[in-house]
């Protein structure tokens, strides 16, 4: 048998625990993983493109576990009622290739996507940071409030969206939450007045398109960029000269899949930049002084969330919710005779797989 997680085991064990805590733990995992890069197997994900979205598959391994992501980006969904994201995994035994874990992503991906944005900042933005501006009130823009309130200090959150229903929706969301009673909220009525004054951009805008969210007038010396919504080939947020500002400096999550997908999509090979496993290694500097402009040029790595499939796994263990378990794989009393252990008479009794 395998252990399955769905959205409602997500959302209980994200009540049980706290959001704030969920996404604060699962960054520092997020961040012992990364400390363990050159264990990891990576490649750029594999990513079949249409029209109107993305279909992708994420894989990685450290030898021991094997994971993967299946995740789709559609822009135009919500006007149809529909999530831009969605997304579910597989976490699996390297010894035996079997399966372990079944599980939701889309719920994940939100909060995996929020945790190492934070982790990114902690890393790279100054110390002093209160005021975040956030430019796309969409889906992952609570889990990135939640995350930077706890991980980053941020007390004032500067919200724009071209859609003011998105911007009402992130409003009452937050407002209801008691651990975000000292979060103020600051409407604006577009990119520019929202970035005034802000330590922290956050841009989670969602367009098939090279947009421009963000040009060098908006941007301060000493800001941290986390730029997250351009993770496709054609799909970006920030001006090209932003990246050619001479104080912009730019750290992405793994170089070869950045180059085809994130921001820095717009310059050429010898772009500069930095991967973040460097700076946690100690082997780059992240920021160099206060005036650094610096950038997390976000498309989310697959061993984010093979660390995010890890501690969903982890957390079985703790009690917080029931263990469910799916039939995904036969269990055969003759391993050999799938035919007769399956569709034959002697169908075997599900059994449990040890997870090491
Ligand atoms: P969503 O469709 O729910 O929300 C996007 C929001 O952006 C919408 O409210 C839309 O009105 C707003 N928007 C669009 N153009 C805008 C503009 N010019 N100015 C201001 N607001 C604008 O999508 P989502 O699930 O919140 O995802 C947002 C983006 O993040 C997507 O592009 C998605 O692909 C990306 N994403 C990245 C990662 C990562 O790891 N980097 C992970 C998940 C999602």
């Amino acid at each position: 048998m395998v252990d399955y997680i769905g959205v409602t085991d997500v959302a209980r064990l994200i009540q049980a625990i706290g959001p704030g805590k969920f996404i604060e733990r699962l960054a520092l995992e997020i961040l012992a993983d990364y400390r363990r890069w050159h264990e990891f197997e990576k490649s750029a994900r594999m990513a079949s493109h249409s029209e109107v979205g993305v279909i992708e598959l994420m894989p990685t391994s450290d030898g021991r576990l094997f994971s993967f992501k299946y995740v789709n980006g559609h822009p135009k969904n919500t006007a149809e009622g529909l999530l831009t994201v969605t997304a579910f995994g597989v976490l699996a035994d390297v010894a035996t290739g079997y399966p372990l874990l079944l599980s939701e992503l889309t719920v994940t991906t939100a909060l995996r996507t929020a945790a190492m944005s934070a982790l990114a900042a902690q890393w790279l933005a100054r110390r002093d940071n209160r005021v975040m501006a956030l430019i796309g009130n969409g889906a992952q823009s609570e889990f990135q409030s939640i995350a930077f309130h706890r991980m980053l200090g941020i007390r004032v959150l500067r919200l724009y969206d071209v859609d003011p229903l998105a911007t009402s929706k992130l409003e009452r969301n937050l407002r209801a939450m008691p651990e975000l009673r000292d979060l103020e909220l600051v409407r604006t009525s577009s990119t520019t007045e929202a970035c005034r004054g802000a330590d922290i951009v956050t841009t989670v805008t969602a367009d098939k398109k090279n947009a421009v969210i963000l040009t060098p007038p908006m941007v301060a010396p000493g800001m941290h960029l986390n730029a997250v919504g351009g993770d496709c080939p054609g799909k970006t947020e920030l001006h090209g000269d932003i990246l050619r500002m001479p104080q912009a400096r730019v750290i992405v999550e793994y170089e070869p899949q950045s180059r085809i997908e994130g921001e820095i999509q717009q310059m050429d090979a010898s772009y500069p930049v930095t991967e973040f496993a460097n700076v946690v290694l100690g082997r780059a500097p992240g920021r160099r002084s206060d005036s650094d402009i610096t950038i997390f040029d976000s498309v989310g790595f697959a061993l984010e969330d093979y660390s995010a499939l890890r501690f969903l796994h982890a957390l079985l263990n703790e009690g917080h919710i029931p263990r469910r378990q799916i039939d995904l794989v036969p269990v055969l009393d003759n391993p050999k005779d799938l035919f007769g252990g399956t569709l034959g008479a002697g169908v075997a009794r599900p059994r449990l797989i040890k997870t090491g």
